[in-house]
């Protein structure tokens, strides 16, 4: 089992350090949008994908004006999930499962780049996208990203056997036992993070549950006032976010050598967990190399 963080496509947030507590040189911030690749012995699974070629092509009409102006995001190609599995060595097409925290337009932006994957998720989170309820829904949850959505898979919360103490679906149809999602209900009803386990131990992107590495300091968790108001403004129930923080929180404290957690949007989690800068997509590998590694 090999893992791959990738940034597919780095967001500027209004806001400069105020969003990121760190660029103090621009009015924008940088957040990444981070997903994982994960290489099994017989398949390859990514979590999450991102934005796409679609919204790097054609921006205005997959995304909303409202959110393409808070968060300008960096269009850069080689920064999609397709590219960057292609730079890996991959055929995109063995990329046969999507495992998917939730819709937001910043997560399921690649889905489209991968029409023969299935795509895994809770069943909460489709219903809800699919509602297109309120004007903020609409500007999150973008059906323009959704032309495999006949291929979705979805899941009831409580499916299977606790991971650490929170509920878990363990399993995914056709997706090896060592990937489970993990429902973190708040930031949208059917948000998930997902666990993977390795031979370090486990890998747990939880994704949007929390915004800024510091929320998981476990003396003082604190956010930056931006991330904290971004969040406020984006949850769907804040009841359970704060209390699922809290449940993080307490996963680092009591199991921190066996779990690893990260989540999607922080530039200081990518690059601690990754060792290369945020900007930069995976260093470009032979198909060859990464065949070998599959056949061993
Ligand atoms: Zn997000």
């Amino acid at each position: 089992m090999r893992t791959h963080l990738l940034n597919s496509i780095s967001t500027c947030p209004l806001g400069g350090a105020l969003m990121d507590g760190n660029t103090y040189d621009s009015i924008r911030g940088r957040l990444t949008c981070t997903c994982l690749l994960v290489e099994t012995d017989s398949t390859l699974v990514l979590i999450d994908t991102g934005l796409g070629l679609g919204d790097v092509a054609a921006p205005h009409s997959r995304l909303s004006s409202f959110f393409l102006r808070l968060l300008e995001p960096e269009f850069r190609e080689e920064m999609t999930a397709i590219r960057q599995v292609e730079r890996l060595g991959y055929d995109p097409r063995d990329v046969e499962h999507i495992v998917l925290t939730h819709l937001d337009f910043d997560h399921a932006g690649g889905l489209d780049d991968f029409p023969h994957a299935a795509v895994h998720l809770l069943r909460t989170e489709r219903d809800y996208a699919l509602a297109q309820k309120t004007w903020l829904d609409r500007q999150r949850f973008r059906p323009q990203q959704w032309s495999t959505r006949n291929n979705w898979q979805v899941y009831s919360s409580g499916d299977g056997e606790a991971w650490y103490g929170f509920e878990a679906v363990r399993d995914l149809k056709g997706v090896p036992p060592e990937i489970l999602l993990v429902p973190l209900i708040g930031h949208t009803f059917g948000h998930a993070g997902v666990a993977v386990r390795t031979e370090s131990g486990w890998l747990f992107n939880a994704a949007d549950a929390y915004f800024y590495h510091a929320e998981m300091n476990l003396e003082r968790p604190h956010c930056t006032p931006g991330l904290r108001f971004y969040q406020n403004m984006m949850d769907k129930d804040r009841e359970a976010r704060l209390w699922n923080q809290e449940r993080l929180r307490q996963l680092r404290r009591d199991h921190r050598e066996d779990v690893e957690i990260f989540c999607s949007h922080d530039t200081h989690d990518f690059e601690r967990l990754t060792g290369r800068p945020f900007a930069d997509p995976v260093p470009l590998q032979s198909s060859t190399e990464s065949s070998s590694r599959r056949a061993q």
